[in-house]
């Protein structure tokens, strides 16, 4: 947490509240949240007088675009890991604890803010460069989605989650996903039959245009940049549903792979069979 659409939701307040606006300070208060020696101040320096052009998001990073006149383009990146917030507060409201960052904009009555408890998360300036990320499971095509996934192997669940072949999808999306698709988590994605991965396709592009329309999942301590939660967890089928019924009736249930949690239904998600 936060994934996709989580990220999506903060990257629409952003641009809502900030696109075209100048930034009048940047100010970061704990400088290992920049990774680098001499990069927090370097960030800091680098955004002060710049216009924020525009925010945009690949997987479950961040990009902001800043210009100045005369000057090559910035990018401020923000990587939120497991409980980065960042979020608009007027500046007269007392910093809460793990506050790491403060920008000030032009003609904007609140600042904002970037807050991370567990600070997994981090910011830095770079190019607007993807790197080794894979296609945004939300912005590529259909078409791009499923030759992306087409014979890949390993299993379902492994290759949803690396960010190197598609990016932006995490547990919960994952697990709603092939929960709707009706794939084991451990089904060997390479032999998945065409029609069964386009019915897993088109479940990750309905789970995630469900929850961006909702706000996002707030399971834990996620908000968006207003402070609010988002409305997707009365949706959840599977994730965080162990102990209790599938809507087919079957209890579900809970396993380990990979390190996480994984959730599945028995009769809507039998198990692969053994070659
Ligand atoms: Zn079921």
């Amino acid at each position: 947490l936060p994934e996709l659409p989580e990220v999506e939701t903060i990257v629409r307040g952003l641009n809502r509240e900030l696109a075209g606006r100048l930034c009048l300070s940047a100010e970061i208060l704990t400088p290992s949240i920049v990774p680098g020696r001499g990069k927090a101040s370097q960030l800091a320096r680098e955004l002060t007088g710049r216009r924020l052009t525009g925010v945009r998001r690949h997987g479950k990073a961040i990009f902001a675009a800043f210009e100045k006149p005369d000057a090559p383009a910035v990018t401020l990146r923000v990587h939120l890991g497991m409980t980065g917030q960042l979020l608009f507060e007027r500046p007269d409201e007392k910093p809460a604890p793990h506050t790491h960052a403060r920008f000030v904009f032009e003609n904007h009555p609140r600042e904002l803010r970037h807050r991370d408890i567990r600070r997994f998360g981090w910011l830095e300036l770079g190019s607007g460069d993807t790197g080794t990320m894979g296609p945004d499971a939300w912005l590529a095509e259909p078409e791009v989605l499923f030759d992306t996934l087409r014979r890949r192997d390993g299993m379902a669940k492994a290759v949803l989650m690396n960010q190197a072949v598609l990016a932006g999808l995490g547990n919960i999306y994952v697990d709603e996903s092939l929960h709707r698709a009706g794939l084991h988590p451990r089904a060997p994605l390479g032999r998945v039959k065409p029609d069964r991965l386009r019915a897993l396709c088109d479940a990750i592009r309905v789970v995630l245009a469900e929850s961006i329309e909702l706000g996002g999942t707030s399971f834990r301590n996620y908000v968006d940049t207003e402070g609010s939660r988002g409305g997707f967890k009365g949706r959840l089928r599977v994730y965080g549903k162990e102990g209790t019924p599938c809507v087919c009736g079957t209890v579900i249930k809970k396993f380990v792979m990979g390190g996480r949690g994984t959730h599945f239904c028995p009769s809507c998600q039998p198990a692969p069979r053994r070659r």
